[in-house]
């Protein structure tokens, strides 16, 4: 599936160690988007299915008919209105790890 007026955005180092730790939402739509243009791949996957759909592109070689490389990425839709929420965790500290409960 694609959108492709959805606007990627990276990971942030957060979610990256969290995803590390297995930890990941659920709720969210992830997107595989080229991290040098911004061109979108494909949309509204799990995050393995982004993963494992970035790692195919790289290993087939597939190059982004933007700007001909292949710097795929697992990436979020900017502005997600679905879950991927704000929430208060026990530290008080805000996390863009909201997944609803
Ligand atoms: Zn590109």
């Amino acid at each position: 599936m694609k959108h492709i007026d959805v606007k990627p955005r990276a990971l942030t180092e957060e979610e990256k160690k969290l995803r590390d730790q297995g930890v990941y939402d659920s709720f969210a739509n992830y997107i595989v988007y080229c991290e040098t243009c911004g061109k979108v791949e494909s949309t509204n996957m799990y995050i393995m299915s982004a993963e494992r759909r970035a790692k195919m592109l790289k290993d087939k070689g597939v190059l982004c008919d933007v700007c001909n490389l292949d710097t795929w990425a697992v990436g979020y839709p900017e502005n997600s209105m679905t879950g991927f929420g704000t929430f208060e965790k026990k530290t008080g500290k805000k996390s863009i790890f909201g997944a609803k409960k």
